[in-house]
């Protein structure tokens, strides 16, 4: 060695666990799946550190991501609640060292933290702004943790918990957005662009398939009057709830869209020119069979009814999205002039120029 540097065996070996630490640390920041990230540190954990068994619980959208490993493998799963160890150790908000197997602890580890060769349990929360916002557990097997162990532990606990927590706080910021331009506000169905583009894609896929698409244009009668006599406010509520009668009325496959203001349109694919007619009656009849309650200044129940216009690609699987929306567009307009609350059905397009 040069410099007169005397290396001695321990000094050697603790190179070499600063080197599995950090080369770990990059591991994890180059990689952005959390599945990833587990598998990572379920391989390399042991090269620094004498873990055998750890669990990693990360406040994540109002639940928890959970990481539990042992040795070589890792499994990630989404809880809604804590388990009560994990709840234990979240409330305390500080470090606890539990020898095993004596049961010191107050409440039970997680079995894979409490197998047989187990000595001792570090459990480190990761506070930020005051409050919990991970929990690093982790399980030593035959020896305690060496002072080494500890502080790596420590290092390396807080730098997995902020990694992953910040991925999830970028996932859940990106699902927010992706929602905002998918979901309409008020009624939470899919908003005008969405609808279309599930038409657009869905129409794409019976033009192949040969089976019929059909599509329901609805309009609220006299919506007008509506906000007119009980207030906007009471408008609104009826268009949750008109939105929210006309999603239980269809099937998961099918597609619910706010089209404008009180105006609707769902898509169904597969569906023949009879099953389109018989969910036009039913979607009618969910609105104007049961009257909504209204808590505004005027109490009382309100009869609501919606008009309905549908079209099918039934034998004219080429056309455009643009002309069914026309067509649903026209049967609609039947329905209002012949007197409201009533489904019409698209003549074939020759007919309707
Ligand atoms: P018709 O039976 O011919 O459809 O009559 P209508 O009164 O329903 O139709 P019109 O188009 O005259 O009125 C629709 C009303 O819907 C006007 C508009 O102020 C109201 N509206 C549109 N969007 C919203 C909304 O988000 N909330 C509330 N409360 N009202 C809305
Ligand atoms: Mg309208
Ligand atoms: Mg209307």
């Amino acid at each position: 060695m040069s410099g007169g540097i005397h290396w001695t065996k321990r000094a050697a070996q603790q190179l070499v666990r600063y080197e599995a630490l950090f080369h770990l640390l990059e591991d994890i920041q180059a990689v952005e799946s959390i599945d990833d990230i587990a598998r990572q540190v379920a391989a390399q954990w042991k090269y620094f550190a004498n873990v055998a068994a750890w669990r990693l619980v990360v406040e994540n959208d109002g639940g928890y991501l959970v990481i539990d490993g042992v040795r070589g493998s890792a499994q990630v799963a989404t809880e809604q609640a804590l388990s009560p160890w994990d709840a234990y150790h979240w409330e305390r908000q500080r470090p606890e060292r539990w020898s095993m197997p004596e049961p010191h602890y107050n409440v039970a580890p997680p079995k894979h933290l409490a197998a047989p060769a187990i000595s001792e349990i570090i459990v480190l929360p990761v506070v930020g702004a005051g409050r919990c916002i991970g929990l690093l557990s982790a399980a030593a097997r035959h020896e305690p943790f060496s002072d080494m162990d500890q502080k790596f532990i420590r290092i390396f606990g807080g730098h997995l918990t902020d990694r992953v927590s910040g991925i999830l706080l970028r996932q859940q910021a990106m699902q927010t957005l992706i929602d905002k331009a998918t979901y309409d506000a008020l009624t939470g169905l899919l908003n005008r662009g969405s609808v279309i583009e599930r038409l657009a894609g869905q129409l794409a896929v019976a033009r192949d398939s040969g089976l019929t698409l059909g599509v329901i244009s609805g309009d609220v009668d006299f919506f007008k009057n509506i906000n007119d006599t009980y207030g906007h406010w009471a408008g609104d509520a009826v268009l949750r709830e008109v939105a929210r009668r006309l999603q239980a009325q269809t099937r998961a496959l099918d597609s619910v869209g706010r089209y404008g203001g009180e105006e609707f349109l769902i898509v169904l694919y597969p569906c023949t020119a009879q099953e389109l007619a018989q969910a036009a009656e039913r979607l009618r009849r969910a609105i104007a069979d049961t009257p909504f309650a209204i808590d505004g200044e005027v109490p009382g129940d309100l009869a609501v009814t919606i008009s309905l216009g549908t079209a099918s690609t039934t034998g004219q699987a080429q056309i455009a999205l643009e002309a069914l929306l026309k067509l649903a567009d026209q049967a609609l307009y039947r329905s209002k002039a012949d007197g409201r609350n009533r489904v019409s059905a698209a003549g074939p397009p020759d007919a309707e120029d």
